[in-house]
């Protein structure tokens, strides 16, 4: 199959970049149901990896092998261990997506602590932050930066156990734990692990049983310095049914937050996964999804991945044009949906506070009126009920969003300034 691949690439790609980047490649028979390239070195590897895997990729997807099983690395040091085959005693990953790395995450002023943060981490384990927490609101990139310290830790690490693990799945496996009489295994599984990565710990509010289990978990973690990484979606101190003294342990090492991206992040993101199909943007292209789609990272890849599919299927090319030809449901949806994120986003930079400001118990007046103000434009732009609107901000009481909403009523009537600003987001929101 390879061979036939490379008669493929013969017919598109030119004759010198063949001989240069492809041909070197040697194919590792010892991994059967793979396609697992070796490069001569990391040089190789690299421009392969940018410019040919995709067009690799396609050619073995059409043949039924999964995009992800279709990998390069170098010589025969494996660089990449995939999560299923990992071996499961000494070393190895367990549950790590292969997608999401550092090098193909794209910094911005949004996401560059918690970006910092997470390499740091990555670079010593067990050493620099622990536990290291990373929060915000949906689509930002989280899950991204705890697989990617992961990875990192893995290759640098060969011998390290690396989990990632959901909280909603460590709930899960230990109440069958616990139904099977197996807890003990349970939690030997999860103290024998180097490093633990928990993805969306607001999951085990309310859950108390997991959380006591966790809480052990993550003292015999810590004492023994091996490393935790967790993401929650808003400021873990504030995630309501969780445990104070869970709570407070979270804290032990550093919390950071992640933004929504601003306008030049959103569109650096989309150049660099045209980049990653092959595919080069114009910058007007570019410009029109991400002025459009603002609030979050994963709604702008899958604008993304619907316009490519459509082009490369239609032959068309991405212009302008057929840009808002294919887009035009997505962009208007966008455009009319005045979501909570974008509210809360809007007000965020209008007072020049984070998202996270707003999401926070701080009451001080400069962060409290933006607040109220945020839950006001809510209740008064989209659908959704006071309860929800009180989740959407914290987890606050739907008492807490009426309070808010009256209060803004009121000071409007006499309070000019503050009526303007009302005005104002409420025309940048509709607009
Ligand atoms: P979260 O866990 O915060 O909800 P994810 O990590 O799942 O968000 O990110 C959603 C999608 O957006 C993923 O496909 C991820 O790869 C992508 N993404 C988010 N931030 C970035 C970034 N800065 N650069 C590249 N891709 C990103
Ligand atoms: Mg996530």
């Amino acid at each position: 199959l390879w061979q036939q691949c490379l008669a493929r690439l013969e017919r598109h790609v030119p004759l010198d970049e063949l001989n240069t980047w492809i041909r070197p490649l040697r194919l590792d028979e010892s991994k059967p149901d793979q396609v697992a390239l070796q490069a001569p070195n990391d040089f190789v590897r690299d421009q392969v990896s940018e410019h040919y895997l995709s067009m690799i990729r396609d050619f073995f997807a059409a043949n039924g092998i999964a995009r992800d099983q279709v990998f390069i690395e170098v010589g025969n040091q494996p660089r990449r261990v995939t999560a299923s085959k990992a071996p499961r005693q000494r070393g190895g990953v367990h549950g790590l997506d292969d997608r999401y790395r550092f090098e193909n995450f794209v910094l911005g002023n949004s996401n560059e602590l918690a970006f910092a943060a997470a390499s740091q981490v990555a670079k010593k384990p067990g050493k620099a932050y622990n536990p290291l927490l990373l929060y915000g609101s949906t689509g930002l990139g989280k899950t991204h930066l705890l697989h990617a310290a992961g990875h990192q830790i893995a290759a640098d690490n060969p011998d390290a156990r690396v989990m990632y693990l959901h909280s909603e799945k460590f709930v899960s496996e230990m109440i069958q734990a616990l139904r099977r009489d197996s807890i003990d295994a349970f939690k030997r599984r999860y103290r024998s692990v180097d490093t633990l990565l928990i993805d969306d710990i607001q999951f085990f509010a309310g859950k108390d049983r997991s959380q006591e289990e966790f809480f052990h978990t993550f003292n015999s973690l810590l004492e023994s310095q091996q490393q935790i990484i967790l993401t929650c979606d808003r400021y873990p101190k504030e995630v309501d049914g969780i445990e104070a003294r869970l709570r407070s342990r979270f804290g032990w090492g550093l919390t950071v937050s992640i933004e929504p991206p601003d306008f030049e992040t959103r569109v650096a993101i989309l150049q660099k996964k045209a980049l990653e199909r092959d595919l080069e943007l114009d910058d007007s292209v570019t410009f029109l999804i991400a002025k459009r789609m603002r609030s979050n990272v994963r709604d702008l890849e899958g604008a993304l991945n619907s316009l490519i599919a459509n082009a490369r299927f239609s032959g068309r090319p991405i212009d302008v044009e057929y840009t808002q030809e294919i887009l035009r449901d997505v962009l208007a949806v966008h455009d009319r949906m005045i979501t909570i994120e974008n509210i809360q986003k809007a007000v965020a930079d209008f007072y020049q506070l984070r998202v996270t400001d707003l999401l926070s118990k701080r009451r001080t007046r400069s962060i409290a009126r933006p607040r109220q103000m945020a839950m006001f434009l809510a209740k008064s732009l989209t659908q959704h009920s006071l309860p929800e609107i009180g989740n959407a901000f914290g987890g606050r009481d739907h008492t807490t969003v009426l309070h808010a909403c009256r209060k803004i009523e009121a000071l409007c009537e006499t309070d000019g300034r503050l009526r303007e600003d009302r005005a104002r987001l409420t025309r940048e929101l509709s607009s």
